[in-house]
């Protein structure tokens, strides 16, 4: 039978629509994630010789975009796990690579921490091992998505040997020494994320559960990371985008002013305003085809357009939802046309590292010539 990833992606849409609401009110979205997981979604990006489906970035995002429509936390949590999950397929144990081929295994990063907070690449968490083949992990977690629900958390650090680099980890949950927060995670948006602080203290992990060599982190990061979650937060934006400009458009044409016989829709600056989320949000999307092109062909201009894609949709999406808000008027800033969800989900881009004023900075850096680092 063929895997029709895209027919597949509708059937978890309407999941992802179905719940929508409860994930809002703080539910980590388990039903859709059984139903991608049922339909060998979870394994999208794991290779064939594991089990997986052998797709790429195209696809993902593919799946992460059109999920966004219908709900931006189930999104975010898919990203997060096919992100995990491309860099585990390339550093990971077979097992781990098989059980996320097979839908048994949710992963996700846990790179921020309270030290270094949004600049993700330079963790003052350490890694320490003082005999034989344990290591011990201790560090203060800022944000990880799905921390409670997740298996394992593809984890930074310090080197073991020291040294302004990063070292990568792949650590279960259930590993001794680490503490998920109580709190239940309590957002502006994307409230379903479960986005929990975790704490290691000397949580012991066998050093074969590194991802790479000791000090190749920072590498990872670069070289799989940041295309895989740039693009992905890209589509996530993307997503939130069309869903917005789709609902404003349709709260515009169908409500009357009953007194003079006209919808919003007539009025010239509503229709200017419609007008300018449609482009912002086909340029996201054009934007997000051309940097997924970029990378699949190894295009020169790759890492700018990687920088580009998510600093660019996280604004626009941004600028797009807050004129959702202002043209659906009141009706909007209740829950009636179901664009103030989309607006607070829409925030979370613009903060989420590499943050869009860090990218602004690495842009003008590239373009002028200068060094990112
Ligand atoms: C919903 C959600 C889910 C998340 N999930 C995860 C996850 O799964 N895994 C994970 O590792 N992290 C996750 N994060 C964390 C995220 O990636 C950022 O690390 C976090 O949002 C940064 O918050 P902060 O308060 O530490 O920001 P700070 O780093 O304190 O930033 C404050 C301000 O300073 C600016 N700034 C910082 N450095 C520079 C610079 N060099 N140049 C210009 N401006 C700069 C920032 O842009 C920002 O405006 C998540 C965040 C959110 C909101």
């Amino acid at each position: 039978m063929t895997f029709d990833y895209e027919q597949l992606t509708e059937t978890i849409a309407a999941h992802a629509a179905t719940h929508a609401p409860d994930v809002d009110r703080g539910v980590f979205p388990g039903e859709t994630l059984q139903a991608m997981r049922a339909a060998g979604m979870l394994g999208l990006v794991s290779a064939k010789d594991v089990g997986g489906q052998g797709l790429g970035l195209g696809a993902a995002a593919f799946v992460v975009e059109r999920l966004a429509r219908e709900c931006g936390s189930t999104a975010m949590v898919v990203c997060m796990h096919y992100c995990a999950a491309a860099v585990i397929e390339q550093h990971g144990p077979a097992t781990i690579r098989a059980a996320i081929a097979a839908g048994r295994h949710l992963s996700t990063l846990a790179f921020s921490e309270l030290g270094s907070r949004s600049q993700f690449w330079a963790p003052v968490g350490i890694a320490t091992q003082t005999s034989g083949t344990t290591v011990r992990l201790t560090a203060r977690k800022s944000w990880v998505t799905s921390a409670r629900h997740a298996d394992s958390y593809v984890w930074s650090s310090k080197p073991i040997a020291g040294g302004e680099t990063s070292s990568l980890w792949l650590v279960p949950r259930d590993t001794t020494g680490l503490r998920i927060a109580d709190d239940l995670f309590d957002g502006i948006g994307l409230r379903g994320n479960d986005s929990c602080p975790i704490t290691a203290e000397d949580a012991a992990i066998p050093e074969s559960a590194r991802l790479g060599a000791d000090g190749a982190g920072f590498g990872i990061m670069m070289g799989t990371v940041l295309p895989w979650f740039n693009v992905l937060s890209t589509a996530v934006s993307a997503g939130l985008m069309e869903a917005a400009t789709t609902k404003t458009a349709a709260h515009a044409a169908g409500t009357r002013f009953e007194h003079a016989g006209s919808t919003i829709a007539d009025l010239p600056t509503v229709r200017a305003y419609i007008a300018r989320m449609r482009i912002a949000t086909d340029q996201t999307k054009t934007l997000l085809a051309d940097t997924i092109t970029a990378i699949t062909t190894s295009r020169p201009d790759t890492m700018l357009r990687v920088l580009e894609s998510k600093a660019a949709a996280g604004e626009s999406a941004a600028q797009v939802t807050d004129l959702a808000m202002r043209v659906c008027g009141g009706a909007a800033f209740r829950k009636e046309v179901g664009v103030e969800r989309i607006f607070r989900d829409s925030r979370a881009a613009l903060v989420m590292g590499p943050t869009t004023d860090v990218l602004y900075d690495f842009i003008g850096k590239a373009v002028c010539g200068l060094p990112l680092f």
